[in-house]
């Protein structure tokens, strides 16, 4: 009898035409396929359910969860932290405000983070996406031309997150990005070669007016290659913007700036020492002007926070320290095969140190603990061994070998 084939109660097939059914009380059975279809609908809805959930009140992580997160990836650099844990959350505060008509509006807060470079602008950025339930994107100022120029129209920050919104126009409108080398369009005017100041003061006024908040056509998938695009129009009035430079020779900027003492500029009393090592904490608004970035931009970005240099203990530490730390890293690899790897104390001291000497910074600790583990890296998985620990001697005589010139370029 044809009631007794089986069938898949959703689509119908017979077991024949599929690879197994799932059954469930009553006879009723799903095919391999359908669960698959029918996880999938769950995934999408679920996201759709997340993000809608982000703006639930009680769902927003407050200011301190988000620092929490935070240092737990990334040594130091409290205040940068705090500042972006505190314009995150306001973010979060004035998309649930969106729709209020009450008369005090919450104004978007862009922020600005001046660092040397390596010392965790971006990884501060990157971190913090993980937390977020609105789209983010990382976009470099670098390849930022003015419209006619080689190089991308501002117009293409925002493609970015729009693809992260899955061109979803409405999720991307209340996205953050991340603008980094902010520095690199500042004004070049010292420089009497430059007739035209392709990268500088036009590609400003350009992202003035994503700053400042209207309404820009994007070109969906970004760049030049495709004239025939259709432009999608996106209001960046609630996008909020970050941004990080490493703003090189901005001391002098700040170190002239406090000896001159403008009339009426008390930030710095005059009991107070100044801390000639690290003047960027001392850095103002007057000072990104002075490095070349045009007024109107500077008042688009009301918070100004800087990031600390990283000293020896800071580097020390950002070896194992951090959740996903290179040490850990190493250990996990290694574990994989089943072996132990030890690194002995004076050998992480030695990265450090070689870090230091190099000049080379945070970023240097990977390439220089890299040369010391590629051999032990190439050999240990063919051999039967359960533990290997890496000693100061060993580890000297790998990083000498190892070209010192190829590191510093590294
Ligand atoms: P920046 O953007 O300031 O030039 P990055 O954030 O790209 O620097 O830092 C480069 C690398 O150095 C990071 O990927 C990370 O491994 C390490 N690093 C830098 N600063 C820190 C920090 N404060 N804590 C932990 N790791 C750091």
């Amino acid at each position: 009898m044809a009631k007794n084939i089986s069938r898949c109660s959703f689509c119908g097939r017979t077991e024949a035409q599929v690879e197994f059914f799932i059954t469930g009380i009553d006879g009723v059975q799903i095919c391999n396929e359908c669960a698959l279809q029918a996880a999938e609908i769950v995934k999408e809805n679920t996201v759709a359910v997340n993000r809608h959930a982000a703006f639930d009140r009680t769902q927003v992580p407050k200011p301190a969860e988000i620092k929490e997160f935070l240092d737990q990836y990334v040594i130091g650099q409290d205040e940068a932290k705090k500042h972006l844990s505190v314009a995150v959350y306001n973010h979060y505060k004035r998309l649930m405000q969106a729709h209020a008509d009450d008369e005090v509006e919450i104004e978007k807060s862009n922020i600005i983070m001046v660092g040397s470079t390596g010392t965790g602008k971006t990884l501060l950025a990157r971190t913090i996406a993980r937390k977020l339930h609105v789209p983010f994107t990382i976009v470099d100022a670098t390849v930022l031309t003015e419209a006619g120029y080689v190089g991308e129209d501002i117009e293409s920050i925002l493609t970015r997150l729009l693809q992260v919104a899955d061109y979803n126009v409405e999720e991307a409108e209340r996205g953050i990005v991340f603008i980094d080398e902010i520095d690199k369009i500042a004004r070049k005017s010292d420089n009497p070669s430059i007739t035209r100041d392709v990268s500088g003061e036009g590609v400003q006024q350009g992202l003035l007016k994503l700053l400042e908040g209207s309404v820009v056509n994007v070109p969906p998938q970004g760049g030049r290659k495709h004239p025939e695009q259709k432009m999608i129009p996106v209001n960046t009035q609630n996008i909020l913007f970050i941004c990080g430079g490493a703003f090189d020779g901005i001391e002098k900027k700040i170190a002239s700036r406090l000896n001159t003492r403008v009339v009426g500029y008390s930030a710095i009393t005059d009991g107070e020492q100044i801390d000639k090592n690290n003047l960027l904490q001392y850095i103002a608004p007057q000072d990104l002007k002075a490095f070349g970035l045009i007024p109107e931009i500077v008042g688009r970005m009301p918070v100004l926070t800087y990031l600390e240099p990283l000293d020896r203990t800071a580097l020390r530490r950002i070896l194992t320290e951090p959740k996903n730390s290179i040490i850990k890293q190493y250990v996990k690899l290694f574990k994989m095969d089943d072996i132990d790897l030890v690194f002995n104390h004076d050998v992480l001291d030695y990265i450090v140190d070689k870090a230091i000497e190099f000049k080379l910074g945070a970023r240097g600790l990977r390439s220089i603990a890299e040369t010391i583990m590629m051999d032990k890296m190439y050999e240990t998985p063919s051999k039967k061994v359960k533990k290997v620990v890496i000693t100061l001697p060993y580890a000297q005589s790998k990083l000498e070998k190892a070209n010192a010139n190829r590191l510093k370029s590294a």
